[in-house]
């Protein structure tokens, strides 16, 4: 068993990226700047936003940050986002999901000008990377195939199960994954929570993305011999022991399931770490596209 790094991985591309800034501002230019829109004071949400924003700094990006109250209007957000759309001095927008109820999430992101979009949850982007046409890439999927990429893992001809249909972590990953691509030509198998025999279907699974958000929900007797397994899984468990009150634990039952697999990925430590970079690397291509059109 080999564990999938997310921290070797994403400082890799931190690095390249961090390289890349530097030779902009050696040339007098401005580095990108990603912004973010935060909604209330969901714990998680905080916590994701002020990784986001430690990680911009720590590469050179610039980040800037719109919160607002939880009662927020949809026209105070959407009068920001129509601002923002006409900064030229900001490259990616990132709205923070989830936004509270009275808020039309959707009616949100279609504001989004699509070159902004790092996000990749834009109508367009979503329907260019059905299409496999070159666009902006949901985060945690982008991130999932640059590990693939970075481990040179042999994904053609495999049968990989993702469980999770969301449209910002399953589905997208479940279309990457069988494109005609480098780390794409899987048989792909969609689960969700209308799925039967998600146990069977499993055990024939060479890859398996688990992406349902129940923690340690993928057991061993779930997994056969020399799978592969990511664990897309973030879920806050109350834990005394630990200062902050919680643990963050994965959707797969690492300690049992680890030993059966050729690779698998930890949580923390993985595919959490590769959605930030992969949203570096988005905003870096934001960036790329808006200062050609400038
Ligand atoms: P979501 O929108 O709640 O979607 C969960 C999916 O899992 C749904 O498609 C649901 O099926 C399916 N599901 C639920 N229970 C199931 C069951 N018992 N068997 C089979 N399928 C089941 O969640 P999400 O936004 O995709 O996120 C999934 C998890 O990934 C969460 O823990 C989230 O925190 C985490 N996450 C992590 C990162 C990261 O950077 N690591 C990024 C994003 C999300 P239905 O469609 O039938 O309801």
């Amino acid at each position: 068993m080999q564990i999938l790094d997310g921290k070797i991985v994403s400082q890799a591309v931190k690095n390249d990226l961090t390289e890349k800034i530097a030779q902009l501002l050696r040339e007098n230019k401005r580095p990108p700047h990603l912004t973010a829109i935060l909604v209330g004071t969901n714990g998680a949400s905080e916590t994701y936003i002020a990784s986001k924003i430690k990680n911009c700094e720590e590469t050179g990006f610039k980040s800037s940050l719109h919160r607002f109250e939880e009662n927020v209007t949809e026209e105070l957000l959407m009068t920001t986002i129509k601002k923002i759309n006409e900064d030229d001095e900001i490259d990616g927008i990132l709205v923070q999901l989830p936004l509270p109820k009275h808020i039309d999430e959707q009616k949100i992101i279609n504001l989004i000008n699509p070159a902004k979009d790092v996000d990749g949850f834009h109508p367009v982007n979503a329907g260019k990377m059905v299409l496999g046409i070159p666009t902006y890439i949901p985060a945690t999927p982008y991130g999932i195939m640059l590990m693939l990429a970075h481990y040179k893992l042999e994904t053609s001809g495999k049968h990989a199960v993702v469980i999770g249909r969301s449209n910002i972590v399953g589905r997208p990953m479940s279309i990457l994954l069988s494109q005609d691509t480098a780390y794409g030509n899987c048989t792909v198998t969609v689960c969700h929570s209308r799925t039967k025999n998600l146990k069977e279907i499993c055990l024939q699974a060479d890859i398996i993305v688990a992406a349902l958000g129940k923690p340690c929900f993928l057991t061993a007797d779930m997994v056969k011999e020399n799978a592969v397994v990511i664990d897309v899984g973030i879920t806050r468990v109350p834990d005394a022991s630990k200062k902050s009150g919680f643990a963050i634990k994965g959707d797969v039952d690492f300690e049992n399931v680890a030993p059966k697999t050729s690779y698998i990925t930890p949580v923390p430590g993985g595919v959490g770490l590769m959605t930030i970079a992969a949203l570096l690397k988005n905003t870096y291509q934001a960036y790329l596209q808006h200062s050609n059109n400038h």
